[in-house]
């Protein structure tokens, strides 16, 4: 038989109505085995998540101020969902133990868990399916970090007794058998370990948008989906800013071989977008995959007659900003002049001791400094076989007056980086949108 693993994010989850639709989701599949909820998000922008409302209660409990006010709201939020969907199902018992442990400073790790941890209980309830505490089955090391070979086995030997479970998201426990979390959105990486584990066809990954988008719908009204993604490319586009899923979700269905599908629990008809390991450049329906970018880099240029011949000279001027603990961007190069961009606010916390080390180590003729460059990412598999991508990218800046100040081309031709001012920030990347989607619909 097939497995599917499903993860729900918080706003699939929010309120009964939320759980009505992921229920018939789950049930008309059976493959759907075995489901990771998200604690309950969102209901509307002015709501907050519970996740929130937990980690600010536990605060008001530790700093021995009255938290109750605030705990009550929370549990209402449960008893809503529960008597919503006319379960026969009491809370109180966890609410009593959730109170006790943290008048006794359980942990902040603890307090946020328990988001996940009760609406688990409710939707194996919902479902008719096993609940499993993700404390009996994920594990972290004495250093913090996840164990996936011995999760693994245990969430395998566990579910490999049920047909069906729900396991909660976001954490497990700690060698001492305290809880801790993965950080804010970790729930996808619970999934993406319990999929890994079950060795699972695929790995579903629930939310409230049709997948990755082209690019950011704040700066381009209702962008195109995409339909299939490669794993490399989402890592260029999420690194350069793009969200939908916790980047640490990657690794256990990847090195597993396992595909992610990207689904809308509110428009569960749409196919989504599937995260691959490799996709033919054939199959992509626009040359370019998505863009990305992001604003606040800068730019410092190092200018000095015959650099390039000068052995190790691009080494040193590195190594000025290693030994301060900034890391670079890109390093586009000319032959007498070499820039190096980096993250402005880590830069200029360090700036001083960075400009007299490239001074001290290569004595330049002239550094330049432009504050003002944001960046834009151009990724897509489909780049490297169609001929004039680059001139329709500059082609189409130039037509929206945009001045391109530097441009990065990966070896890989999977990307296309480039600087502009960040007041052009938003238009280049609606002039690129519009020249690689709108014009081809
Ligand atoms: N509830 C957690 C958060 O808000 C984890 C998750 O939703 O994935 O970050």
């Amino acid at each position: 038989m097939n497995t599917k693993v499903v993860k729900f994010g918080g706003s699939s989850l929010a309120d009964a109505n939320q759980f009505i639709k992921v229920a018939k989701i789950i049930k008309a599949d059976e493959a759907r085995r075995f489901v990771v909820p998200s604690a309950p998000g969102k209901r509307n922008s002015k709501d907050t998540k519970v996740t929130d409302m937990l980690y600010s209660c536990y605060d008001t409990a530790a700093r021995g101020d009255d938290f109750m006010p605030l705990f009550n709201e929370i549990k209402q939020r449960y008893t809503d969902i529960i008597s919503d969907l006319g379960l026969d199902l009491s809370l109180d018992k966890e609410f009593e133990t959730i109170k006790v442990s943290f008048m006794a400073r359980a942990g902040r790790d603890y307090a946020a868990s328990r988001g996940e941890y009760l609406n688990g209980i409710i939707l194996a309830k919902y479902l008719g399916y096993a609940f499993i505490d993700a404390a009996d089955v994920i594990f972290f090391g004495e250093d913090g970090k996840l164990r996936l070979e011995e999760t693994c086995i245990a969430v395998k030997k566990r579910l490999d007794k049920v047909g069906n479970a729900v396991i909660p998201g976001f954490y497990g426990s700690m060698p001492n058998d305290t809880v801790k979390t993965f950080s804010r959105g970790g729930s996808d990486i619970t999934g993406s370990i319990v999929a890994a584990a079950v060795n699972a066809d695929i790995y579903e990954n629930w939310t409230d948008v049709s997948g990755f988008l082209v690019c950011d719908p704040r700066i381009v009204p209702d962008p195109e989906p995409i339909q299939t993604i490669t794993y490399r490319e989402l890592r260029e586009l999420a690194y350069m800013g793009a969200t939908v899923l916790h980047e640490d979700a990657i690794f256990p269905v990847r090195r597993a071989g396992i595909p992610i599908n990207i689904k809308n629990t509110n428009k569960p008809e749409d196919r989504g977008t599937f995260i691959v390991e490799s996709a033919s450049s054939e199959d992509c329906i626009y040359t370019i995959t998505g863009i990305a970018g992001h604003k606040g880099f800068l730019t410092v240029t190092i200018e000095k007659d015959m650099m390039n011949q000068e052995l190790g000279f691009g080494r040193k001027v590195l190594e000025a900003f290693e030994k301060n603990g900034v890391s670079f961007e890109h390093v586009p190069s000319g032959i007498d002049t070499m820039s190096v961009i980096v993250h402005k606010d880590e830069f200029e916390k360090k700036e001083d001791l960075i400009i007299e080390g490239i001074k001290r180590s290569v004595n330049p003729d002239h550094i330049e400094i432009d504050r003002d460059i944001a960046l834009v990412a151009v990724v897509g598999r489909g780049m490297k076989s169609q001929r004039g991508t680059a001139a329709r990218i500059f082609a189409s800046l130039a037509h929206n007056n945009v001045n391109v100040k530097m441009i990065d081309q990966g070896s890989s031709e999977l990307n296309v980086i480039v600087g502009v001012s960040t007041e052009d920030f938003e238009t280049s990347i609606k002039a690129i949108y519009d020249i690689f989607i709108t014009q081809m619909l």
